[in-house]
């Protein structure tokens, strides 16, 4: 999502999120630049870019998760998931 569109978006949804990152709650002082979008549920796991499965994080929480789930819906998908599912190596 690129352009002002996107910008706004960012901008919408980190005010809904209080002004700060989803997982680290660091504020942001910038949001326009500094947060960046990211999918609760990983876009490869579920394709979609509806609002519920999108948060705003600063750039090393967005890093640092990259594909992977967050724990507590790891817990919750576990029977469904496979190894090949989450990018695990054997
Ligand atoms: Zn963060």
């Amino acid at each position: 999502m690129k352009g002002a569109a996107g910008r706004r978006k960012r901008v919408r949804i980190a005010h809904e999120q209080g002004g700060r990152c989803f997982y680290c709650r660091a504020p942001f002082k910038a949001p326009a630049d500094e947060a960046t979008f990211d999918h609760y549920v990983p876009y490869t796991l579920w394709p979609t870019n509806e609002r519920f499965n999108l948060v705003v994080a600063c750039g090393p929480c967005n890093e640092r998760k990259a594909a992977t789930l967050p724990l507590g819906l790891l817990l919750v998908l576990r029977p469904w998931l496979t190894r090949g599912a989450l990018g695990v190596a054997a």
